[in-house]
Order: structure tokens, then C-alpha cells, then sequence
């Protein structure tokens, strides 16, 4: 076998499950030995294929060393971390580059006893008080941008300069690293930091495929689910994408009331355009819970 051309760097973490059985084709890797090359690399976090290679069946340490050889293995790094007394944890990353971002891990309680705890307080037993329930697991707010052409009136990412897309593999590492730092699972993920992630589409999905693949990370598509302020095009893109699975939420509703206004009621708009499809009927549901409440929770006009 030849051995692929050492002149074009191999970017394991930047690969979906597809790409990365295609990057690694030429070594002579299987599609079943890539499956378990893709869980090393995101799933575990190796830093190269000679430390995944033991965990890797079917894969030789010769092949492990042809494509180190070619493998690069870029990382963000985390420069601060601030926990709140709720439970949130907030971080600060750098890129390469130097820009930063945010991204924040979010405490969840167990549903059942969440549900448990609101049947309770249905049938008034006020005595309960205000009880905070044990974190059981985590979902990840994450940066899709460093910084935002959106410019939202009341947003500090908008006023940054040096806006740029992030790379797939940035998007990914920021779930890493939070994943590595958590004592319980996570479950979630939503695209709402830094940037607007419609206008990231291309490694905003990828991250999305990498996140639900069953050998990386494991979250479940349906718990997935990219913020938008409203991009009206790309919206129409992901609802005609078969195989992207994981939901569009509208903005929250503070933002609509400034510039994000106007593009939520497009979003409205495209949202009516085909109710037989029914990831349209979801968002149509989704924006419309968005939109029958103001930041106070009250009722607005539909
Ligand atoms: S879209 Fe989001 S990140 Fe961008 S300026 Fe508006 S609120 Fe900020």
C-alpha cells in the first residue's frame, strides 16, 4: 500500500464519522476500524494515534504511526473558569489566534424527579418550599462564532471585532474539555454562546453529526438544538437537510424586541410555509411558544 501524501495535514478532529473513514481509506483503515478510530478521537480525546492505537482493535501500530505522521492535533485552551452559586459553570477559552470564547455547562436535575416535584406542588403541598434538586446531568451552551455580525442592540459579542467562524474542531473541543472537567454525563448541547450558528451552517452540523454519533459523544439528536436570531435562507436549508435530526429554536424572547424582532417574524413566516413537513411543524411550535411570551413570562399578541 502506498502510504498517503505527508503534504496535506490530517485533521482527525475536525472529521465527521463519514469523512474520517474517507480521510483514513488510503491507510488501509477499515470503515469498522475508523468507527472506532472516530470514538478514540471524540469520544476519549486522544492526542494521536500511537496513544489510541492499544484501544483501537484492528488497527496496527505501523498504520498508528503512518498517520501520525500526517496528523495534526490543534487544542483551545481553557483561561478561565467561574462557577455561580446555582450550579452554572462558566468558561473562558482561546483559540488559536488568540480569540476567545465562552461556553457554559448548565446543571440539570433528574426528570423523573423534576416531575415528581411539580406533581407535588400541582396538588399544593407548599410546605415543600423552595427545594433545589440534585444535579443529575449537564447540557452545554457553546460559541459557534468569535464574535457576531449581528450586532443585536443589547449583545457585547456584537460590538467584538475580528469576527470569524469557528472550525468544526473548536465547536467540538469546547464540549471536550467542559466533558472532561464534569463529574456527571453530558446530555445537551444548544448553540447558543458567541455567534449566530446558522451563519457557521457547514461546522455547525458537522459538530452536531460528530455530538450525536453513537461512538463519540452519544447525545441524543432530539437534545441537540441550535439558537438562531432568524437566518431566513438557512433555516429553509436545514429543514430540506435529511440528515440533520436535531432542532432550531427561535432566539429567546428578550432579543426579539430589538433587532432580532423582524427576523423572528420572518422565521414565523418560513415556519408556515409547509406544516406537512414535520420538523417545520416543531419549529412552528417552537416559535410560537417563543413568541406568546414577553421576558416577563406574559402573554404577548400572536
Ligand atoms: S445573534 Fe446572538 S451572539 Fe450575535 S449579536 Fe445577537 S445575541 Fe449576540
Amino acid at each position: 500500500m502506498a502510504e498517503p501524501s505527508e503534504s496535506v495535514p490530517l485533521h482527525l478532529r475536525d472529521l465527521d464519522a463519514i469523512e474520517m473513514a474517507a480521510a483514513l481509506a488510503p491507510f488501509g483503515v477499515t470503515l469498522d476500524v475508523s468507527r472506532r478510530v472516530f470514538a478514540a478521537v471524540h469520544r476519549d480525546g486522544v492526542s494521536s494515534m500511537v496513544e489510541a492505537q492499544p484501544r483501537v482493535r484492528g488497527l496496527s501500530a505501523a498504520t498508528a504511526r503512518a498517520i501520525d505522521r500526517q496528523a495534526i492535533w490543534p487544542t483551545i485552551e481553557i483561561v478561565d473558569k467561574r462557577q455561580s452559586a446555582d450550579g452554572f459553570v462558566k468558561y473562558l477559552f482561546r483559540l488559536p489566534g488568540g480569540a476567545e470564547i465562552e461556553a457554559v455547562r448548565i446543571p440539570l436535575p433528574d426528570p423523573d424527579v423534576a416531575r415528581a416535584m411539580r406533581a407535588k406542588r400541582a396538588e399544593n403541598e407548599n410546605s415543600l418550599g423552595l427545594v433545589a434538586l440534585p444535579t443529575a446531568k449537564y447540557t452545554v451552551c457553546l460559541s459557534s462564532q468569535a464574535g457576531c455580525a449581528l450586532a443585536c442592540d443589547f449583545c457585547e459579542t456584537g460590538r467584538l471585532g475580528g469576527i470569524r467562524n469557528l472550525d468544526t474542531w473548536e465547536i467540538v473541543a469546547q464540549l471536550r474539555h467542559i466533558a472532561a472537567d464534569a463529574e456527571l454525563p453530558i446530555r445537551g448541547a444548544v448553540f447558543m454562546g458567541m455567534g449566530e450558528p446558522l451563519l457557521n451552517y457547514a461546522n455547525v452540523t458537522r459538530a452536531g453529526r460528530i455530538f450525536s454519533n453513537p461512538a463519540g459523544p452519544a447525545i441524543a439528536a432530539k437534545a441537540i438544538s441550535i439558537s438562531t436570531a432568524g437566518v431566513v435562507p438557512l433555516i429553509h436549508r436545514y429543514i430540506r437537510e435529511p440528515a440533520i435530526s436535531f432542532g432550531v429554536l427561535a432566539r429567546r424572547a428578550e432579543q426579539f424586541r430589538t433587532r432580532g424582532l423582524d427576523a423572528h417574524r420572518k422565521t414565523m413566516a418560513v415556519a408556515r410555509v409547509d406544516s406537512r413537513d414535520s420538523r417545520l411543524r416543531r419549529l412552528q411550535s417552537t416559535t410560537r411558544d417563543h413568541r406568546v411570551r414577553d421576558d416577563r413570562g406574559r402573554q404577548r399578541v400572536p
